[in-house]
């Protein structure tokens, strides 16, 4: 098998990549490039990276707070060795070809030397220059030198030259008289710098639409109207009101709030003739966060059509409407009056019954779309690229990263309106296809990162330091995070104690550095929030300064405590001193546990011949890695085979049959056909699986793309007529021959999908019912097309292809779940029965054909699959991704990865993308040539073991062995720490590093502890 091996610079290509924008798409991408040995240089024009996500409160459809998850994203993207910052800046001109570029970067003083600034704020509270905070989106104000949110990456103000005093009218300087770290700089100028790169990634985003247009809803006008993003902001803890919604109008508590859905978007008259994408769950999420603060709040959605096309979207649907409360009404809001006394809002929309009714409300929630930037038609001239006609980068849905100029790539809502999900995605497919370029020149143009020796701490006494976080108002809303520290303070072995802003936030890491290395600490307890994201991040931190990473305890106060009791201050305190002497009494005992690497073996297994496999196969290929291509079926291609067209109008055939071309001329892609496997063995890098042809191959990454099969319905007569057919059949029919102009075809959507027990969308069905039905008007534009539906879920730039059909004709009617359209077939034909609610009577139309658009199911090998592979599946049977929003491409379990249809119904270019996402993170794995695995693993002590076997036949990894002398031992590499042996052992000879028994113990006594 052919490999290139990395660190070489071959052809000339430079060894690194210019990232245009640090929303999550960036950081995402640029992470990818970094670990796989590229220099990343990341661009921001604002003083921090995070881009969108920083404004956010929550995220949907989990819930989880968007700081949360993007705050270790920005420090690590800040802290990685191979990733250089460049805030406030912008490139002005790109010169050269791909594999070498030169970017010319106009670089805005700050003012300010971020080597010198602690990020302490002092100069902000001097400063006397009031401006509009436009991250606050104008809610609250902020001063001329400030920084962009609490939790900004890099922590270091900046002045803002438009609206300094000095800068301007050569007064003031009270900034620089207060700070004692001498940063503030008058005298920094702009300036310009050129950079080699091999390649350009544009993450740039894009901005919302501006609803003063709109003046029917007054936005601008009455207070009391917001936007959506304004509703992000009233509701986060580091908004402008502290995380309990206010209206602007008079501060009060909104009691009745109405979300007003495609503010922006659907509509070429007077906004944008595209569907957003994320309005529709953005506002299920702000109406169940709306709830969660107040649960007397009425929560109202008013909307056209709700398109949760997404993974298990339509069930956060249903939470709101089930479980939250909030109501839905189909209908469109014609107009928002005020009441220029109280502030309420007077909202008329037309009812069910089809009469004008006027409705009041505290509080409306303008759901605005997204649109291309003021400034992409000369972002598209810098770089060199096409754009649509609409402003979003031109790309093709065969090559959905790709831009019209070699070497530049794009990802993000640039691209085209998405959410975090589907951003990180193509965050990491464009890293996989920047690397798949410049994989030869890997390791060219970046340092090693040299760490200080660890301190030796075996002769010390426990010398801890407990630091309390405010998490802003998350924590020290509910917990009087001073006490907590002072209670800390009187524990055996705690040396220091105190509280922390954001402990996350770099001035908080700098600030425990710097204590660690001050007072001699040799442990470290932060009292915060959740391990899961933030525990990696700390132990980093002590790591800087010479203590092993597990001398380190994250005391979860938030999630565990502030959020769950913040109706009851004193409770929620007494609770967080527990958790945090709890976490103490652990820590005194913990010792340095060190990590073993292994070597990796360079290729990868994918189990899937679709067009996933065979993208990702030959996306790693050509990054220099060996593939195993194992397919069960004696052809490549998988659903593939059977599209003849998508709605953009690609032949997909001729796209197959190229691809597969490319894939079986490949030499470093070794091809199994009409195989599986039959047995699997190893871990993260080092892997062996056993072919059901009998031959063993070994890898370092396996990537599951298995896909998932057609809906065979027995609905709606099916059974019963040649002429009721699916879509996928009518694609064939309608290719040998055109309808007759006296057909009459109709279609039905959702046939066995959004019902329990298959209750999620199949994402596809709309757009292929457009794709046909626009296809049969094209060619005999008087045959009768007529589509039922629920919800038309022609989502993102898809609602063209909507219009479209509406134009030519085409009739569409609504029906819902409970009163669906009947369908007979006999000797007068086939008659298809609808309850019309517009013209409130019931409709019967003869029909010629009935097409039903089916969804789409988990392949029948998914529970085989995941229970060789010890992998997890959501409810419907789709595999279950490491994190739905951040890691959407790879698996809990190290070293296993996912895309395609294996994981959720989705379409041809987006299944492209997350092939290359998944080649993107396969590839910064096997780019490594020693993995370090987890510390925490079972560790065997022989001497005590009896041998007696449980632990042999409880592990679900093999890693206890029956040996040469007939006794147990231990393979720690295939450890994974979940200690079950540690659990089954009588003679406790499996104790879990970091876990061990006398930790615990302890952690349970100072819980029971009587005072
Ligand atoms: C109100 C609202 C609610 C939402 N809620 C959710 C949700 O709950 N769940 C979800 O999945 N999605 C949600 N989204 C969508 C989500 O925010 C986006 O999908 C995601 O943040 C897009 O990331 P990005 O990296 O493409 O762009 P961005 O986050 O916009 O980042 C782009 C960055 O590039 C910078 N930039 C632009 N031009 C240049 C230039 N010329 N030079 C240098 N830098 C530049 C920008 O300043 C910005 O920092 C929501 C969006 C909105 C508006």
């Amino acid at each position: 098998m052919t490999r290139i091996t990395p660190g070489q610079e071959k052809k000339d290509r430079t060894g690194s990549v210019l990232v245009v924008g640090s929303g999550i798409g960036g950081m995402q991408a640029s992470l990818d490039l970094a670990d796989s040995g590229l220099l990343v240089h990341l661009i921001n024009d604002e003083p921090s990276i995070g881009g969108t996500m920083s404004r956010l409160d929550k995220t949907f459809p989990t819930g989880d707070c968007a700081m949360c998850m993007i705050s270790p994203r920005m420090v690590e993207s800040s802290r990685h060795a191979n990733i250089k910052l460049h805030t406030m800046a912008k490139v002005s001109k790109v010169e050269g070809e791909e594999g070498n570029f030169t970017a010319t970067i106009e670089q805005k003083a700050r003012y300010v030397d971020a080597d010198k600034c602690t990020g302490c704020g002092a100069c902000e509270e001097k400063c006397p220059s009031r401006v509009l905070d436009v991250f606050n989106q104008g809610l609250s104000n902020r001063r001329a030198i400030y920084a962009l949110f609490p939790q900004a990456v890099p922590n270091t103000r900046a002045i803002d030259s438009k609206y300094c005093l000095y800068l301007n009218k050569g007064v003031c300087r009270k900034c620089e008289k207060v700070c004692d770290a001498d940063a503030i700089n008058f005298e920094d100028k702009d300036e310009q710098i050129e950079l080699k790169v091999g390649s350009i990634i544009l993450t740039p985003g894009l901005k919302t639409y501006s609803p003063e247009i709109r003046q029917e809803f007054g936005y601008g006008r009455i207070k009391n109207v917001v936007t959506s993003l304004q509703f992000e902001r009233l509701l986060s803890a580091s908004g402008p009101c502290g995380g309990t919604v206010e209206r602007p109008f008079d501060g009060r508590h909104p009691k009745k709030i109405a979300w007003i859905q495609c503010v922006g978007s659907r509509n070429s008259h007077n906004s944008n003739p595209w569907c957003s994408s994320v309005c529709c769950m953005y506002a299920a999420k702000q109406s169940i966060i709306a709830k969660e603060h107040d649960p007397d709040v009425d929560a109202t959605v008013f909307y056209m059509e709700i398109r949760a096309f997404g993974k298990d979207f339509d069930k956060y649907i249903d939470k709101a409407k089930n479980d939250s409360g909030v109501v839905y009404k189909r209908a469109m809001v014609s107009e928002i009056v005020e009441d220029t006394e109280t502030g309420d809002l007077v909202i008329h929309y037309v009812g069910d019954d089809g009469k004008l009714v006027n409705d009041t409300y505290d509080l409306a929630v303008l759901s605005i779309g997204f649109e291309p930037r003021e400034d992409s038609s000369e972002f598209s001239e810098i770089f060199g690229i096409e754009t649509d006609e609409y402003g979003f980068a031109q790309t093709s849905k065969l090559r959905p990263i790709e831009t019209s100029r070699k070497g530049i790539y794009v990802a993000g809502t640039y691209q085209g309106p998405k959410d975090i999900p589907e951003t990180v995605i193509q965050g990491s497919g464009s890293a996989a296809v920047a690397m798949s370029l410049l994989g030869e020149s890997r390791g060219t143009q970046v340092e090693e990162v040299v760490l200080p020796p660890e301190k030796d701490i075996s002769e010390e006494e426990p010398k801890i330091g407990v630091f309390v976080c405010h998490c802003g108002v998350n924590i020290a809303g509910a917990v009087d995070v001073q006490k907590v520290a002072d209670i800390a303070s009187k524990e055996s072995g705690v040396t220091h104690s105190e509280t922390i802003i954001y402990a996350c936030a770099p001035d908080g890491q700098q600030k425990i550095r710097e204590l660690i290395q001050e007072k001699g600490l040799n442990r470290v307890v932060v009292a915060s929030c959740t391990p899961r994201t933030h525990s990696p991040l700390f132990q980093d931190t002590i790591r800087e300064v010479g203590l092993n990473r597990f001398l380190f305890e994250l005391a979860d106060i938030r999630e565990q405590c502030s959020w769950c009791h913040s109706d009851n201050h004193d409770k929620a305190t007494e609770k967080a001193i527990d958790i945090v002497n709890m976490n103490i009494a652990k820590t005194r005992l913990l010792d340095p546990v060190s990590s073993n690497s292994v070597g990796v073996t360079h290729s990868v297994l994918i189990l899937g011949g679709g067009v996933a496999g065979m993208t990702a196969a030959l996306s790693i290929a050509e990054q220099g890695y060996g593939v195993y291509l194992v397919e069960k079926d004696k052809e490549l291609g998988g659903l593939l085979r059977r599209v003849r067209r998508n709605i953009e109008g690609d032949d997909i055939q001729s796209f197959l049959t190229d691809t597969i071309d490319k894939v079986t001329s490949n030499p470093a892609i070794s091809l199994h056909l009409g195989t599986t496997v039959s047995d699997t063995d190893g871990f993260v890098g080092n892997f062996e699986t056993k072919l059901d042809n009998g031959q063993v191959v070994k890898h370092g990454a396996v990537l599951i793309a298995t896909g998932g099969i057609e809906y065979v319905p027995h609905q709606y007569q099916y059974e019963n007529s040649e002429k009721i057919v699916t879509q996928r059949d009518f694609e064939d029919i309608i290719s040998d021959k055109t309808p007759s102009p006296d057909d009459t075809i109709v279609m039905i959507q959702c046939v066995g999908s959004r019902e329990e027990p298959e209750n999620y969308c199949s994402r596809i069905c709309c757009q292929d019912a457009l794709k046909n039905a626009i296809a049969v008007k094209e060619r005999s534009p008087d045959t009768q097309v007529v589509i039922l539906y629920r919800d038309m879920r022609a989502y993102g730039l898809k609602e063209m292809f909507y219009k479209q059909a509406r134009d030519l004709g085409v009739l569409f009617f609504q029906f819902e779940p409970d009163n669906k359209p009947e369908v007979t077939s006999g000797e007068n034909g086939i008659k298809v029965k609808i309850d019309d609610k517009i013209l409130g009577k019931e409709i019967v139309i003869d029909a010629d054909y009935v097409v039903l658009s089916t969804g789409l199911r988990p392949h029948p090998d998914t529970e085989k699959v995941a229970k060789a592979y010890k992998l997890t599946c959501n409810l419907d049977g789709f595999f279950l991704e490491a994190h739905v929003k951040l890691r959407p491409v790879d698996f809990p379990s190290e070293g296993y990865f996912l895309a395609g249809l294996a994981h959720a119904p989705k379409n041809i270019d987006e299944t492209i993308s997350q092939s290359l996402a998944a080649a993107g993170r396969v590839g910064a794995l096997l780019s490594h040539e020693k993995l370090t695995v987890s510390g925490i693993i079972s560790k065997h002590n022989r001497d005590i073991c009896m041998s007696c076997l449980a632990c042999f036949r409880a592990c679900p990894f093999g890693s206890p062995y029956i040996d040469e002398e007939g006794r147990i031992s231990h393979n720690e590499i295939k450890c994974t720490g979940c200690g079950i042996c540690a659990g089954v052992c009588p003679a406790k000879a499996f104790q879990v590093n970091y876990f061990r028994d006398d930790q615990i113990t302890a952690m349970i006594d100072a819980a029971t502890e009587i005072d």
